[in-house]
């Protein structure tokens, strides 16, 4: 909380400049931000295979906790999502989550098909430690936001019970590695038979997804469809 209110402070007292094209203003301003197109990145979570809806293509469902994948757009670190994405992780910005706010309204607007007959919208958790140091969680945020959106339920039932080192700067082996175990169920009732939108801001080995998928599946959740703002290609 409190490093939230620093930065709301900062934000007052000094000048911001776009994270696109360097303007004094905003911090995206609404030219950069028009060119954010959140056209979707539909791939199967397993094998990155193109298919229609991001839904897991029959070779991989066998293997796979997840039944699709939805992004909004494709990660990269240099494009202005990306650093969006990765600006918004480590500093509260008002302004930041009002541009992720935009993104997802005009997302779900064109994909309303996609994601409806879901019950539930469960956040990928950051450990308590994390959450600490950080003050809040990004996916909880997107997560609200996407409930806001499609009228859903948000449901913190994910916990994260192993303090993992930042996937980011792993290989794809020691990502699995880094994740196994490191979920559990707060609460597994209501959760039998339920169809979940899980939520995170990228998706990039999915080790992560996977993982809470996994857990959700366990406590007889019937599907479960992960959502990011971004997908690593
Ligand atoms: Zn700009
Ligand atoms: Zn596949």
């Amino acid at each position: 909380m409190l490093k939230r209110l620093i930065a709301e402070i900062k934000d007052c007292i000094f000048p911001v400049y776009c994270l696109g094209c360097s303007e004094e203003g905003k911090l995206v301003c609404t030219k950069c931000f028009k060119k954010i197109d959140p056209v979707g990145v539909f791939c199967c979570p397993r094998c990155r295979r193109r298919v229609v809806g991001g839904v897991c293509c029959d070779s991989c469902s066998r293997f796979s906790p997840l039944s699709a994948q939805i992004s909004l757009l494709p990660y990269s670190e240099n494009l202005l999502a990306g650093k969006i994405i990765t600006d918004f992780k480590y500093n509260y910005l008002e302004e930041l989550k009002l541009v992720f706010e935009d993104l997802i309204k005009i997302f779900v607007g064109k994909n309303s098909e996609l994601l409806k007959n879901m019950d539930l919208i469960v956040p990928v958790p950051l450990h308590a430690r994390r959450y600490a140091e950080r003050g809040f969680n990004q996916a909880e945020i997107i997560a609200r936001q996407l409930g806001h959106e499609l009228k859903l339920p948000v449901a913190l039932v994910l916990k994260r019970i192993v303090y993992t080192h930042q996937q980011a700067k792993l290989s794809r082996e020691a990502r699995i590695k880094n994740v196994a175990g490191a979920f559990e169920l707060l609460e597994n009732k209501l959760l039998a038979g339920k169809k979940i939108i899980l939520v995170d801001d990228v998706f990039t080995t999915g080790s992560t997804m996977n993982e809470c998928a996994k857990v959700l599946r366990l406590a007889g959740v019937r599907e479960v469809v992960g959502f990011t703002l971004a997908r690593g290609m």
